[in-house]
Order: C-alpha cells, then sequence, then structure tokens
C-alpha cells in the first residue's frame, strides 16, 4: 500500500492569538513546504482581550483579524466557537471534548495541535480547558462509541504537538528561520490583540516604576517595533537550544502504542 504523506492538520486553541504566538512558524511550514491542509479552531469570542474597546466591538474585530491571520499563513479555514472569553471553564468538558472531536472528525486530523495540558504554571483557565479538553478528544477520535450521534465517522488522531509557555519535557525544536517573518506577519494582523500586549508592557513598566520611552502613547509602528522584537528575542532562545537562528518548541506526542507492540522505533515528526 502507497503511504499517504499529505496529512491534515487541526490546531485548536483558546484565542485568536494563541497559535500565532506559540506556533505560527511551523504552521507556515507545515503549509509552504509539506503542503499540508491546516485548520483552526478558536473556542473563544475574545471578549476580553482589550483595555480600549467594548466587548461587542472586540468579538467583531478580533475574527477579522484571525481570519486575516488566517490568511496570511494559508489556512484552510478558521472557525470560532465563541464560547464567552475567560469563561471556557464553565463549560463542561465533555461538551468540549465533543465539539472538537467532531471538528477532528470533520476535517479527518491527522495532526492535532493545542496548549499542553501537562505543562505547569499555566494561569489562563480557558487554556488549561482547551488543553485537556483536546488531549481526551485526539485519544478517542477513532473510538465509534465516543459521541456515536456525530455526523462525520470516527478518525484517528495519530500525532499531537503540544506547546505552552513553560515547557516540559518539550524536545522538539521546530527550525522556523526561514518562517520567522511569517510568523511576525500574522501576529500583526491581529492588531488589537497586539495592541492588549503593549498596553499590558505599559501597565507593567508603569507598576515597577520604569520609564520605557517606547512604551509612551506609542504608535502602531513602535507597537510593532516592540512585537517584533518580543518575538524575535522569545525564538531566538529557543533557537539557540538546537543551534539554529530560531525555534519554537513542543511536546510531541504519538497516539497509540503500534510501534512498542512491532518492536519498531516511535515515529518522529516530520521535522525531526
Ligand atoms: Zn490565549
Amino acid at each position: 500500500m502507497e503511504q499517504e504523506t499529505k496529512k491534515t492538520v487541526l490546531v485548536v486553541v483558546a484565542h485568536a492569538d494563541d497559535m500565532e504566538f506559540m506556533a505560527a512558524g511551523t504552521i507556515a511550514r507545515f503549509v509552504d513546504e509539506l503542503n499540508f491542509d491546516v485548520y483552526e479552531y478558536i473556542l473563544t469570542d475574545n471578549s476580553k482581550g482589550s483595555y480600549r474597546l467594548t466587548e461587542q466591538e472586540l468579538v467583531r474585530v478580533s475574527a477579522e483579524e484571525a481570519s486575516a491571520a488566517g490568511a496570511i499563513l494559508g489556512l484552510k479555514e478558521v472557525r470560532l466557537e465563541g464560547y464567552v472569553d475567560g469563561d471556557l471553564a464553565d463549560t463542561p468538558i465533555n461538551v468540549l471534548r465533543g465539539q472538537i472531536m467532531a471538528m477532528i472528525r470533520e476535517v479527518r486530523a491527522d495532526i492535532v495541535m493545542s496548549w499542553d495540558p501537562f505543562a505547569p504554571y499555566e494561569e489562563h483557565p480557558d487554556h488549561r480547558q482547551v488543553a485537556m479538553a483536546t488531549l481526551e478528544a485526539a485519544h478517542f477520535s477513532g473510538n465509534p462509541l465516543f459521541y456515536p450521534e456525530h455526523t462525520q465517522p470516527p478518525y484517528q488522531t495519530t500525532e499531537l504537538y503540544w506547546f505552552a509557555k513553560a515547557p516540559l519535557n518539550a524536545e522538539l525544536f521546530v527550525d522556523i528561520s526561514s518562517t520567522i517573518d511569517k510568523k511576525i506577519q500574522a501576529l500583526l494582523a491581529h492588531e488589537c490583540q497586539m495592541e492588549l500586549t503593549v498596553d499590558m508592557l505599559a501597565r507593567e513598566a508603569d507598576a515597577l516604576g520604569m520609564d520605557v520611552p517606547m512604551l509612551q502613547s506609542p504608535d502602531a509602528q513602535t507597537r510593532a517595533q516592540l512585537i517584533e522584537m518580543g518575538i524575535r528575542s522569545f525564538c531566538r532562545d529557543r533557537g539557540a537550544a538546537t543551534g539554529v537562528s530560531y525555534a519554537e518548541q513542543f511536546r510531541y506526542e504519538r497516539v497509540g502504542m503500534l510501534e512498542a507492540v512491532l518492536g519498531l522505533p516511535p515515529r518522529g515528526s516530520d521535522f525531526a
């Protein structure tokens, strides 16, 4: 039987810019180099992501920006589920697990990517909730007795890429030197979220009594410079771990036990 190499990737996140911050360089390589189909599933409405806009404005603007960033990265689809930002943990995990599993089955996702359910120190309840629901959905998506009411047939995901702010046992470093510019471009498409990031930095400087001229009423260009500076520095640190210019870091997990049963070495990721 001929080995099928083209894969489908599903990224499940809580907020509009989670994927771009954590994994957009790798996503760009999936699309540009490997020609994989990539889908993004954003569970919340992003309605807490600003110190300036109203909730209604935020829901509309962040959806538009997520779609623009998705176009830059060449995603097949960006889907928003619309749960209230910050309140994802109020939705029972079996409901979220079912919705994520339905999307896995619909797009027939070979690879699923999300926040790492086992990484420590994650303060955001939405990240913790989406992480655990995605873990469960991906592991059981091939079992017909889970959510038999789904209209799409079961489909077994086989590879998981987990990202985290404080990665643990995350030994996969993907070289994104060729896609760092695209990652930055995709992030900057999230204008209201980047404004929030810079507003948060300004409040932090205030709280610490630090005088940072770039943070005093920054215009769009200064904001972009700050974001670019931050992303390059973050990805440069990860690149240094493996001797490349820029990298993103994941805990890579293979679902199943076939190789163990057959006594074969486990297959690595497409970037190993
Ligand atoms: Zn987030």
